[in-house]
């Protein structure tokens, strides 16, 4: 039934059939969007594996602060379902979150996920739970058995979340989700790490709210607070949840005002990251950056559409 599935989206994706979507979106089109992006310091050739997110963060908080006073915090700002040329959209007329951070000096790089770049096939599906997955251990799916959605991961591989507070290199982190395939539902990717974590007291909070408002609400809170956890992993659902009801593309406005809003989430909460008291006494690692791009009202396969994301890495 995949092959079948695989084979038709593929003509389709050929001619620029879509489904859902009054307008055409091709591979040439795609492309010439993703080209048009001056942000990105790399092409599509030279994409950086999602693997690499785990390393930034990971490397950030092992290595000494610049002014070893300083407190280290990193935050992870997951647009879910936003395609890599999203980022041709930005403009002087909306906030953007992601301009703001390379404007002073933040790295924009194309990426990819799926666990192989073009031309090769994807050896994962370009799915939720793989893709944030492989940033949160830093492996592919041939190691933590996530090859797709609704398959609880091993603790053979712990997330970041948990090592560096097991590790003690950090004090806290707080993973901020709305959706219940991440560590609520029974089958849920995190499911056996948050009884992990749980088991052992660590102080790494899962929090599940009913929607996107909910999630920015628990991140908001965290981040004018004093105890704010050392590392959030937060994750908004505006593009993914247009993409399905709607379409994954640039031309429907629907998907690109979903895009707008997780923008202007994410410039809200970077602004009260600024706004800390401790600001000053603090050193901020913000990441933003998308599990999977999305294809017609999907995504899962192997189109460029689906395998390209960004990510924007900023220190403060
Ligand atoms: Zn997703």
């Amino acid at each position: 039934m995949k092959i079948i599935i695989s084979v038709l989206t593929f003509f389709m994706m050929l001619f620029g059939i879509t489904i859902g979507a009054n307008n055409f979106d091709t591979i040439s089109g795609y492309k010439k969007a993703v080209k048009s992006v001056d942000l990105y310091e790399n092409t599509m050739e030279t994409a950086m594996p999602q693997t690499e997110i785990y390393n930034f963060i990971s490397d950030y908080f092992k290595e000494k602060s610049a002014e070893s006073k300083k407190i280290k915090k990193a935050i992870v700002l997951g647009y879910d379902g936003c395609r890599a040329d999203a980022l041709s959209l930005i403009d002087s007329q909306h906030s953007s979150a992601i301009k703001a951070l390379t404007d002073e000096g933040g790295k924009c790089v194309l990426t990819y996920c799926g666990g192989k770049n073009l031309p090769a096939f994807n050896t994962q599906d370009t799915s939720t739970a793989p893709g944030w997955c492989t940033m949160l251990t830093g492996k592919w799916a041939d190691v933590t058995g996530v090859t797709g959605n609704g398959i609880p991961k091993s603790n053979n591989n712990l997330t970041l979340l948990t090592t560096l507070v097991e590790d003690e290199i950090i004090s806290s982190s707080a993973f901020c989700v709305s959706w219940g395939g991440h560590f609520s539902d029974s089958d849920s990717t995190y499911i056996n790490e948050k009884e992990y974590c749980q088991s052992k007291n660590l102080s790494v909070a899962f929090d599940k709210s009913d929607d996107d408002e909910g999630t920015k609400k628990v991140v908001t809170d965290y981040v004018n607070s004093k105890d704010c956890p050392d590392f959030i992993f937060s994750i908004f659902e505006y593009c993914d949840h247009c993409g399905h009801s709607t379409g994954f593309n640039l031309k429907n406005p629907d998907y690109t005002g979903a895009f707008f809003d997780a923008e202007k989430t994410a410039s809200e909460i970077i602004n009260d990251i600024k706004a800390r008291d401790t600001f000053e006494n603090e050193e901020w690692l913000i990441i933003i950056t998308s599990d999977h791009g999305g294809y017609n009202l999907a995504h899962g396969m192997f189109t460029p559409q689906e395998r390209y994301i960004f990510t924007v890495t900023k220190k403060y």
